[in-house]
């Protein structure tokens, strides 16, 4: 054995150009191979919800050459799968393994920590390792692998001369019209039933081949190539005239040349029409030359917004000593973990950002996460300005090919800085030394789809195996983190002032219930707060309006006979948007147009009710028509640069009433912002979660801490029915303390988290009954485990407050236990005893979610 010649019959052709996706096309015809004596086996993850690692014989040629965390292609079953090798195996297994087919990487894509931190996740959030793998590589990493069908030469010399059926006859003529074809391809061109069945009788008859086709992206330098002027300046001069008549491009790309330096060919082309070939031409009159440099898309994204920098500052006091207490555990070099709680405007980042140097400065490298990265380009441009080339941006918005980019620059370790959101916990970095968390009780961390995982508590795990210091920041800590810092399990270290004004904000609320608080019926702003804008608007200051819905109206009624207009496929009301005046349901999608008359009686009085952002701007316009406004959420900011465009505008005063849901809550630091108003405080105090009341105290203290944040003190007006409700008391007070004193009573008292762990277990399938029937059959193996386990409760079995989501009915289950340990044995003891009793499922998916955020 040797050599690729050992796979016959496997036949394997791919393009090893680097950084173009590799095509692989593998024929599987009886991948039944012997193995000798020196064969090694590795033990594979499959990237998807393949529940074991499998084992495989690696042909002798790469036995040196694999390692751990390198990417493979495998066959399972009638399919080609990518996986992950995980180990070495030197025990082969019982019945004849397959071969490895290729090996996609030169380098493993996971750092050893990576594959020991996705080994835990799979156990901690009950998925399998290669799902957890594969929420650690970029998309461009996880190759997907399709079908493609092509005539055999028998079926290329049958095609036209025999009779066939006419859906047969039009299969083999797009066949002998296209060289190979997917199942979708052929669906956009054929709509006649029976297409699959029938091109599986065709390669049953041996007329059509089907192959597997595998793109992977290999592991590379990302890198683009500069044109450079290969003389002296007075050279091309020279060169210049003559070409000017017979080829006027070369001779205007040689004067952009010489103007411009180096320059990239997409750069070219958007000056000279057909670059391209004229760059080829020049280059091979030697007048032009190719260097290669490393392409970072990230610097190019952040450049254009003038943002004030405070790189100069000289710390407060407080600030100081974090630092300080920080840098100290960096030098010890063992694992802690740091909460960092710090009042809005207390200058949190510039503790980070000295933090990250220090740790460069010790030859360690940082991961540093952010809820949302695009609502932070003010921190990309002070980092880039800071650390340069040293920061890997892995950012959300970025095509999958920048992603990759910078992904691969960190993976080559060029980046010692990993900035991004929650997936950049999986930053493939060597000797990390410092994770930062900023916002760290933000929602967006935790991950809901498998895995279900919460990047901060990723975060922590993390550092525990690299031996790094986790610093945790926030002006409203989670309750879980906080009571960590209290029961001492995190260094707890604040910055309790502000950094400029010193004040917070003053925080007013307006009491809705009292009749001459509001501006008349169906009006969205009362009178105070339409005389606090009229105020900010006369002295040139700028106000932000927030309100936790998007859309124009939330739900369309008919006043006759009380009907709503629901989602045919969720059991939520639509929501009425303006701009295309259409219905939206936010949960999936569907869009449908508003009735004329009711659905359900003929009724014309169709109404509309509820506030969304849009209804709220449209009134600020009607009121205040000279001012400039903006709205800043889902619908508004789809382009890519959409967002960056508002926030410069924000930060250039050209915006005076900036209107949006939660994405203008976060971080922003923009000093000419001297008035915020909530439109309603009452949006989340009113979901059916637990967490109801923590999150709108951190909304409503995370909108005002963007009041005030220059000279001018800042002030907040609340608008709400529940004035008297302790969230909206004690962010009024901006009393974290208090509230977390109140809030961690109640979960005590109501068993719930930080108080015990939590687990949701949720069931869904199309039939409402079977997911009731199977929901009830896990509950009954379930239970025995329950009452073996102390102080384990379980909640339910009922339907979800979100009953229908996408067509499927929804009932769920909570766990509760005093530990995680005991949660995860209750939960193994249900799943093995759910395997074991072989329940048919009917179509029934389980999901496991382990320290759930949303419980709708
Ligand atoms: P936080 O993240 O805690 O809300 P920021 O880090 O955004 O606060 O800091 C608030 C503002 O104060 C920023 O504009 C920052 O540049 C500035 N700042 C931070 N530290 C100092 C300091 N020591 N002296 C002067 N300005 C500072
Ligand atoms: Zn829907």
């Amino acid at each position: 054995m040797g050599g690729r010649g050992a796979h016959t019959p496997l036949q394997l052709q791919r393009s090893r150009r680097l950084h173009t996706i590799a095509a692989i096309v593998i024929q599987l015809k009886g991948t039944c191979l012997k193995h000798s004596q020196n064969t090694r086996y590795v033990d594979v993850a499959p990237l998807g919800p393949v529940p074991e690692l499998l084992t495989y014989a690696l042909p002798p040629e790469w036995q040196g050459l694999a390692r751990p965390g390198m990417r493979v292609l495998v066959p399972l079953g009638e399919r080609v799968v990518t996986g992950c090798v995980v180990a070495f195996q030197d025990i082969p297994p019982t019945n004849a393994p397959k071969f490895v087919v290729d090996l996609l990487d030169d380098e493993p894509a996971l750092t050893p920590d990576l594959l020991a931190l996705t080994q835990w996740m799979a156990t901690y959030y009950v998925a399998t390792w290669g799902e957890t793998i594969r929420a650690a590589l970029p998309r461009a990493l996880q190759p997907g692998s399709v079908q493609t069908f092509t005539l055999t030469p028998h079926g290329r010399s049958i095609a036209e001369s025999e009779a066939r059926s006419p859906l047969e006859s039009r299969i083999l003529t797009l066949l002998a019209q296209h060289r190979s074809l997917t199942l979708k391809q052929f669906q956009r061109q054929i709509t006649a039933p029976g297409l699959r069945s029938t091109i599986q009788r065709l390669a049953a008859e041996g007329v059509v081949e089907v192959a597997h086709k595998v793109s992977a992206s290999r592991i590379h330098t990302p890198t683009e190539h500069l044109f450079k002027l290969a003389l002296s300046p007075e050279e091309v001069e020279s060169a210049i005239p003559p070409l000017e008549r017979r080829a006027p491009q070369q001779a205007a790309l040689l004067r952009h040349l010489l103007q411009t330096g180096a320059t990239t060919a997409a750069e070219l082309r958007r000056h000279i029409s057909g670059a391209t070939q004229v760059l080829r031409a020049l280059e091979q009159k030697g007048l032009l030359v190719r260097v290669e440099r490393l392409r970072a898309p990230m610097l190019a994204l952040s450049t254009e917004t003038a943002f004030l920098d405070a790189a100069d500052v000289t710390l407060t006091s407080a600030q100081g000593n974090a630092l300080e207490h920080i840098q100290q555990l960096l030098r010890r070099g063992e694992f802690a973990s740091v909460l960092l709680h710090g009042v809005t405007g207390s200058g949190k980042t510039e503790v980070y950002v000295r933090a990250t140097s220090a740790a460069l400065t010790q030859g360690k490298q940082v991961i540093y996460l952010v809820p949302e990265i695009a609502l932070t380009p003010q921190l990309l441009t002070r980092l880039h300005a800071r650390f340069g080339h040293d920061v890997g941006v892995l950012h959300s918005r970025l095509t999958r090919g920048e992603r990759l980019d910078e992904w691969l620059r960190v993976h080559q370790q060029q980046a010692a800085i990993a900035i991004g959101p929650r997936s950049a916990i999986f930053a493939p970095l060597q000797r990390v030394g410092l994770i930062i968390v900023d916002e760290e009780h933000d929602p967006s961390y935790k991950q809901e789809e498998a895995p279900r995982y919460l990047a901060r508590d990723v975060a922590i795990m993390r550092a525990k195996l690299c031996e790094a210091v986790v610093v945790l920041g926030s002006a409203t800590p989670s309750l879980e983190s906080f009571a960590n810092a209290q029961q001492q399990r995190y260094h707890y270290l604040q910055l309790p002032d502000r950094v400029r004004t010193k004040d917070l904000p003053a925080v007013v609320l307006v009491d809705l219930r009292r009749e001459e608080n509001r501006a008349g019926a169906g009006a969205v702003l009362s009178h105070p707060l339409r005389q606090a804008i009229a105020v900010r608007l006369a002295r040139r200051e700028q106000t932000l309006l927030f309100l936790n819905r998007r859309g124009y109206a939330t739900f369309v009624q008919c006043h006759e006979c009380g009907y709503i207009c629901q989602c045919p496929r969720c059991s939520v009301a639509l929501t009425f948007h303006i701009d295309d005046r259409t219905l939206k349901c936010h949960y999936c999608q569907f869009t449908a147009t508003p009735p004329e008359t009711c659905p359900a009686c003929r009724g014309t009085r169709v109404e509309y009710f509820g506030t969304g952002t849009q209804k709220v701007e449209r009134e600020v316009r009607h009121i205040f028509p000279q001012a400039r406004v903006a709205r800043m959420d889902r619908d508004a900011t789809g382009g890519r640069h959409a967002l960056q465009d508002i926030l410069t505008r924000l930060a250039r005063g050209e915006i005076d009433i900036l209107i949006g849901t939660q994405m203008i809550t976060k971080g922003h630091d923009f000093p000419r912002i001297t008035l915020v108003g909530v439109v309603s405080a009452d949006v989340t105090l009113g979901l059916p979660d637990f967490r109801a009341a923590e999150r709108t105290f951190q909304l409503l203290t995370q909108v005002a801490g963007r009041a005030g944040r220059g000279e001018v003190p800042g002030e907040v007006i609340v608008q709400t029915f529940a004035p008297q409700h302790y969230a909206i008391q004690r962010a009024q007070a901006h009393d974290f303390h208090g509230f977390y004193a109140e809030e961690i009573a109640y979960r005590k008292r109501l068993s719930y988290p930080p108080a015990v762990r939590l687990a949701a277990i949720r069931f869904d399938a199309r039939d409402p009954q079977a997911v009731e029937r199977f929901c009830q059959t896990f509950v009954a193996l379930l239970r025995p485990y329950v009452r073996d386990a102390d102080g384990v409760t379980l909640l339910g079995p009922a339907p979800a407050a979100l009953a229908k989501l996408n067509n499927r009915y929804r009932w769920h289950l909570l766990l509760k236990a005093p530990t995680a340990r005991r949660l995860h044995e209750v939960i193994d003891g249900g799943l093995t005893a759910l395997r074991q009793a072989a329940t048919p499922r009917n179509g029934v998916r389980l999901i496991v979610d382990i320290d759930p955020v949303n419980l709708l």
